[in-house]
């Protein structure tokens, strides 16, 4: 592994750092103080837009010469999105997915769409005077881990796609100007049949339903929505018809492909913060642990928690690496998925086991960071579902 980091990739990660200090911890905190998301028209979004960083997150556009290739100096994105997932995290994980950008939305457009979809869909991310946001829509009230179960429905009609059913649990929905929705053309064929849409902002039909009331990264909201006869243009089938035409679970191949960039994002974001958490219990430990034989355990902690963030970033680190350099990384994403937020929470419990008593206190903001990286656990599939994965890999048998 040779992972090259540009001038401008650190450039982008001292952007975040600064927009963390000044905004995304402040907001984070009132956000789960208030328990609700940081309103759509807040000035600060206005901000983030006109400073291009919505631009910044849809990366490089790679040729396919380029993926082929690996050079040292070629500027690299998911090993960026990584870094920046992981800095925006250690200073609020809700903020940070609260972002305005194409979000969750965005790796399935990288992956499946035409370059004219490309264009549209990801043109409004190069204005900096509105913020826009887009959003992902898989799950399903019936349909979580096993994604083949869907049953949202897209039925051909006069040259477009009229989907129904229930979409839940999709990020930044609400606010979202497009959604990637995955529906199926055919229930009886399973994952053969799955199809994206995009559907965009007032599609009539389109209707949120329930905005969820989460234990932790309240920043953002997370919402239930009912696509009720939602006419979309053939134009907002993902890729095309030519794109299934290749195989007859591209679509569900598609899905995968975008769990392999987003996995390690998500798990960067475990890392970031229990970086923090770290980062707490280190300064404590420094100026006002007592001189007592415990504090020899608590630094022995603080080395524990060094080792393990380190591990868990090189997992993420590896993953993007590898789909930066157009070499397969299902498993790499997965086990990245499945160590990060699993030993995340133990770093943040060892962090509330040196501060003690303090770390029951809202102040100190451990119990927050508990709460929210419970969540990583389950976006993006639960650790029960990376290791069928990575155990299907291992053995050559597709086990999900
Ligand atoms: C905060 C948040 C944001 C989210 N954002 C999005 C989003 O933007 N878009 C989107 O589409 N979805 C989103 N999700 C949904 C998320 O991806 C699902 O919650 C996740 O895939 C798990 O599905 P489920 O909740 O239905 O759990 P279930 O699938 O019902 O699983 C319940 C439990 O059973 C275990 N389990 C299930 N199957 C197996 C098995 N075969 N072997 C062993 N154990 C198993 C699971 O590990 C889990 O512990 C979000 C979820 C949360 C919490």
């Amino acid at each position: 592994m040779d992972i090259h980091i540009s001038p401008e990739d650190t450039k982008t990660v001292e952007l975040v750092r600064e927009m963390g200090k000044e905004y995304l911890r402040p907001l984070g905190i009132e956000a789960d103080r208030l328990q609700r998301a940081i309103p759509e028209d807040h000035p600060f979004y206005k901000l983030v837009a006109s400073s291009g960083y919505m631009e910044r997150t849809l990366g490089t556009e790679q040729t396919d010469s380029e993926k082929k290739s690996v050079s040292k100096t070629r500027r690299t994105h998911w090993v960026r999105n990584i870094l920046v997932a992981e800095e925006g995290s250690y200073w609020d994980r809700g903020a940070m997915v609260s972002l305005p950008g194409p979000g969750l939305g965005g790796p399935p457009v990288d992956r499946m769409a035409t370059p004219s979809q490309r264009e549209r869909l990801f043109s409004i991310f190069r204005q900096r005077e509105v913020p826009k946001w887009a959003a992902f829509a898989m799950t399903e009230p019936d349909a979580g881990s096993d994604v083949k179960r869907i049953a949202t429905t897209a039925r051909k009609e006069d040259g477009g796609w009229v989907l129904k059913g229930q979409k839940m649990y999709s990020s930044n929905s609400p606010r979202a100007d497009w959604i990637v929705v995955f529906a199926s053309v055919d229930l009886s064929k399973g994952r053969d049949g799955h199809r994206a849409f995009i559907v965009e902002k007032g599609t009539p039909g389109f209707e949120i339903l329930k905005i969820e009331h989460k234990m932790g990264i309240r920043a953002y909201e997370t919402a239930t929505f009912a696509l009720n006869d939602c006419y979309v243009d053939s134009s907002n089938l993902l890729g095309g018809e030519e794109y299934y035409k290749k195989d007859a679970n591209e679509g569900f191949k598609g899905a995968m492909a975008t769990f392999s960039a987003t996995r390690p994002l998500v798990a960067a974001m475990g890392v970031g913060i229990a970086r923090f958490a770290h980062d707490i219990a280190r300064d404590f430990v420094k100026s006002e642990y007592p001189h007592t034989p415990l504090r020899d355990k608590a630094i022995s902690r603080l080395a524990w928690m060094q080792q393990k963030l380190a591990v868990a970033r090189m997992l993420c680190l590896q993953a993007a690496w590898r789909l930066d350099q157009g070499m397969p990384n299902a498993t790499e994403a997965s086990m990245a998925k499945m160590y990060a937020p699993m030993i995340c929470l133990k770093i943040i419990q060892q962090a509330r086991v040196i501060k003690g008593e303090d770390s029951l206190l809202v102040d100190t903001l451990l119990e927050k960071l508990e709460r929210d990286v419970k969540a990583i656990d389950i976006v993006e599939g639960t650790q029960q579902i990376q290791r069928r994965i990575v155990a299907g890999n291992v053995i050559g048998r597709d086990l999900r």
